[in-house]
This record gives structure tokens, C-alpha cells and sequence, in this order.
């Protein structure tokens, strides 16, 4: 191939190449995921990473404000007149002293990268914003996808948002398990316009759907399995080496649910390496809940790994077998990872082999356990994010992870997302349930931060503040 930018099978032993616009997810020829590959040779890509810094002098150019297009020469599958943007990326790496005392790693090792900063408040976003440039370019007027919440937030925005070249709108079709999913997902879905699908089923149900109907319709997909998502997902590790002086960090943590930003960041560094912009590659950990756990089962279990691209197909198979015999679905408060099928599996092993990564599984009193110590000390998130800050703790525990090592927890979702799991938490009132008065309740969890209830009255109410504690 000598397009400078093409799609290629990821299989070591296939490698097809296609053109960037053939209308495929998957590789004709053996059914492996597809890459959207490069000929660097042909790129101008800049000497140094801080290189990139200096566009932060003209952020009244839309491309260089844009967190994901600053770093669009690491991305160049699009000209500059195809990006759709809508200046998505500006999120903050914090120092996270106060939680870094909480899991007693040293001071100014923790960070915690906010992506729950972007428009549509997900990490999301940095993958659409290159799904819908491509969408554009090929001319689709219809774009779908299976959600847990957040994908299809992000969807409905950018759909709402972008207009074919000819004037058209395009429309965002979703694809939700009745029930599944937070409602102020649901609520950005539905306020953005998007045509809002409730599937009687669970995520991996929709997902199988959407594929479906991307086949026969000829809908495009916009999950992760659409490799041009990936791209723009890479540019969250551009971010927090930018943000870290361009240093390489020890340790990325991030939440596993269909595997897409593992995905995106084994290949942002594998490149970053070739490229000769890094020396050293940090290593990986990625996050099961337990409840949604198929990738530590498979790595941890059953022993599966990478394999030079060999990994071992019956050893999953067996796996989905057994949780179809079972009937076993997916079930976690972390809905954003509540998948048991995660379609970006084989890339999510390359890029264990190539960050020396490790996988774990948390279960959902840990998750909230660290949701509250995340809202205590930083900004907040919501649940599926601070899966990364439990298993690191866990990791830290069994000593996977130094203490004194360089640490980046991903928080891919904004706190007020699922804001009836913090208020559970923290009063023991399930405000999807019936409503109980806050004295009747019992939290449970060590952060739990209960409402007093005072009488309308300024005694009662003074007392109240000097009896606290
Ligand atoms: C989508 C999502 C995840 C899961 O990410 P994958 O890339 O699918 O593994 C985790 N957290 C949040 C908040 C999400 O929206
Ligand atoms: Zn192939």
C-alpha cells in the first residue's frame, strides 16, 4: 500500500491492507480487526514531542485548541478541511496528592487524568470526533451505535453538531438495554436529538444488533470496533505526557470495558516508540469489575495472551460458551464497563504484550470506595472510572505496582454522569427505588457523607453545624 494512510489487518500473518474508505470493520480475507496504518515516511511528523506544545499560542485556530488535532500529524488520516471538531480534549491532569495519601503511594506519583472534562463529559468524545471526520468524508448520513451510556451521549452531540458537506444533516441512532444504562446518559441521548432505540436486552445484545444493522442498512458503526475511533482515542496518552513535561510515566491504569482505549493507547505508544518521540514504554493495567471480568478471566485464567498475534481463539470460545450455558450476563453498578464480549479483545492483548501490561478485577464496593475518595480529594467521576483507582490499590497491594512508582489513573467519565450512585453511597436511599427518609437509611461505605436532617429552625441548625465534626 502507498497511501500514506491505509487500513490494515491486524493479524501478523495476514496484514492485508485496504483503502481508507473500503466499507469494512473487519478483515475480509481471515475476520481480524482492522488498524488505520500509516506510511510514516510520507508524514512530516514533528522532531520533538514539545513541538506539539506550541500550538497552544494559536488556540483561535479550531485544530490546535482541539486536544485530539493538536496532535493530528500522530493522526493523519484526514485533511485539515475534513476534521470535525468541536474542540473536544481540553482535560486536566491533577496531581493527586491528598489521594496519593489514601493509597499511601508517594507524593506526586498519583495522577489522575480527567477526561470526563470533554464536551459530552466522557473520554468518548476523543474517539468520535475522528469516527465522525471519517463518517463525513465517506458521506454517511446515518451513523449508529450500541451504548452503556456514553458512546451514544457522545454520538448524539456530534451528530447534532455536523453537517454533510452537501448541507444534509446526519442523525445518530442509539442503541441502549432498556434499564442498562445511567440516566444522565439516557437524558444527553435524548436532549441532543439522537433516535433513541431501548433494546429488551443487555449491552452485548445491542451490540450484536447494531452490527447487524450496519450489514443490512448499511448504517455506520461508530463504536470502538471502527478502527478510526481508536485514533482519536490515542491522543488521551499525548495529553498526559504533554501534561507530565513530556516525561514517560511508570504505570497507566484504565477501567476495561470493551477494551477501545486499551486498545487506542498499546498502539499510541507502539507508534510513539517507532516514531522515536519516547525511549521507554510505561506499563499497562487494565480494570475489570467483577461483575464484567471476561478480560481477567481469559488472561489470568485461562492463560491467553498476544502470542505474536496466535492467541488462543478456543480458550474464548470456551469461555463465551460456558457464560452462554450459564446464562451469564454482565452485571456491575460501573454500567460504562458492564460488558462481558468486549469487541476490541485482540487488540486489548497486543497491547498487554506490548506494555508489559497487567489485567485485574475489583469489585463494586471497592469501585465505590475509590468513586468517594476521588470526589473527596479531586473532581469526582463516575463509577466505572474509579475501577482504575481500585485496582490500583489492589495493585499496589499485592505489589504489582511500586510505591514509589509514576502512576496515571484514566478517569473516563464525568462525576455528575450517575449522580444516583453517589447519592446512594453516601445516603443508603436508592433514589431508583422507593424514597426513604434519610434517618431510616444505612450507608454503608467508609466515605459515606450522610445528610443531617435539621428542623427549619436557626438552634437546631447552629447546633447541628458546631456538633459536627
Ligand atoms: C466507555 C467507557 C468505559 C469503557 O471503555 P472501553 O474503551 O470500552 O474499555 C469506561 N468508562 C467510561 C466512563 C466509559 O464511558
Ligand atoms: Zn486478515
Amino acid at each position: 500500500m502507498t497511501d500514506a494512510a491505509f487500513l490494515q489487518c491486524i493479524q501478523p500473518s495476514c496484514s492485508a491492507t485496504f483503502a481508507l474508505d473500503a466499507p469494512i470493520y473487519q478483515c475480509p480475507t481471515c475476520g481480524a480487526l482492522l488498524d488505520v496504518s500509516y506510511n510514516w515516511s510520507r508524514i512530516a511528523v514533528p522532531s520533538r514531542l514539545a513541538d506539539f506544545e506550541k500550538r497552544w499560542a494559536s488556540r483561535h485556530n479550531t485544530m490546535d485548541y482541539s486536544g485530539v488535532w493538536r496532535f493530528r500529524e500522530l493522526l493523519p488520516f484526514a485533511t485539515d478541511a475534513d476534521l470535525v471538531t468541536i474542540g473536544e480534549g481540553q482535560t486536566i491532569l491533577q496531581s493527586a496528592d491528598a489521594a496519593a495519601m489514601g493509597l499511601s503511594l508517594k507524593r506526586g506519583n498519583l495522577h489522575l487524568q480527567y477526561e470526563g472534562m470533554n464536551p459530552s463529559g466522557s473520554f468518548k468524545d476523543n474517539g468520535m470526533t475522528a469516527a465522525f471526520t471519517m463518517a463525513r468524508k465517506l458521506g454517511k448520513q446515518r451513523v449508529g451505535c450500541a451504548s452503556t451510556g456514553n458512546t451514544s451521549a457522545s454520538l448524539a452531540m456530534y451528530a447534532s453538531l455536523t453537517r454533510l458537506s452537501n448541507g444534509q444533516p446526519m442523525r445518530g441512532v442509539v442503541f441502549v438495554g432498556a434499564g442498562k444504562i445511567a440516566f444522565g446518559k439516557l437524558s444527553q441521548a435524548l436532549d441532543y436529538g439522537a433516535l433513541t432505540l431501548q433494546i429488551d436486552g443487555d449491552f452485548d445484545a445491542c451490540m450484536a444488533r447494531v452490527r447487524e444493522a450496519a450489514d443490512r442498512i448499511g448504517l455506520y458503526l461508530m463504536n470502538s470496533i471502527n478502527p478510526f475511533r481508536l485514533e482519536g482515542q490515542k491522543t488521551i496518552m499525548y495529553r498526559v505526557l504533554e501534561a507530565l513535561r513530556w516525561e514517560v510515566p511508570d504505570w497507566i491504569v484504565v477501567p476495561g470495558g470493551n477494551l477501545g482505549n486499551t486498545s487506542a493507547f498499546g498502539k499510541a505508544w507502539i507508534e510513539l516508540k517507532q516514531l522515536g518521540l519516547v525511549s521507554r514504554i510505561p506499563r499497562l493495567a487494565v480494570v475489570n469489575a467483577a461483575g464484567a471480568n471476561t478480560l481477567n478471566e481469559l488472561v489470568n485464567r485461562r492463560g491467553v495472551r498476544w502470542n505474536g498475534g496466535n492467541w488462543d481463539c478456543d480458550a474464548v470460545c470456551n469461555h463465551y460458551d460456558e457464560m452462554t450455558k450459564q446464562r451469564r450476563k454482565a452485571s456491575t453498578i460501573a454500567t460504562a464497563i458492564e460488558i462481558a464480549r468486549p469487541v476490541n479483545l485482540s487488540k486489548a492483548l497486543r497491547a498487554l504484550d506490548a506494555m508489559n501490561g497487567v489485567v485485574c478485577e475489583v469489585t463494586d464496593d471497592e469501585i465505590l470506595e475509590e468513586k468517594a475518595l476521588v470526589g473527596r480529594h479531586g473532581f469526582g467521576c463516575e463509577p466505572a472510572s474509579a475501577a482504575s483507582v481500585a485496582g490500583l490499590r489492589q495493585l499496589l497491594a499485592n505489589g504489582t505496582i511500586d510505591r514509589d512508582a509514576t502512576v496515571v489513573c484514566i478517569l473516563t467519565g464525568h462525576a455528575l454522569k450517575d449522580p444516583d450512585a453517589t447519592v446512594k453511597y453516601h445516603t443508603g436511599i436508592d433514589t431508583k427505588g422507593v424514597s426513604v427518609s434519610p434517618s431510616a437509611s444505612k450507608p454503608t461505605g467508609r466515605n459515606a457523607n450522610l445528610p443531617i436532617r435539621v428542623p427549619d429552625n436557626i438552634d437546631e441548625i447552629c447546633k447541628a453545624i458546631e456538633s459536627a465534626r
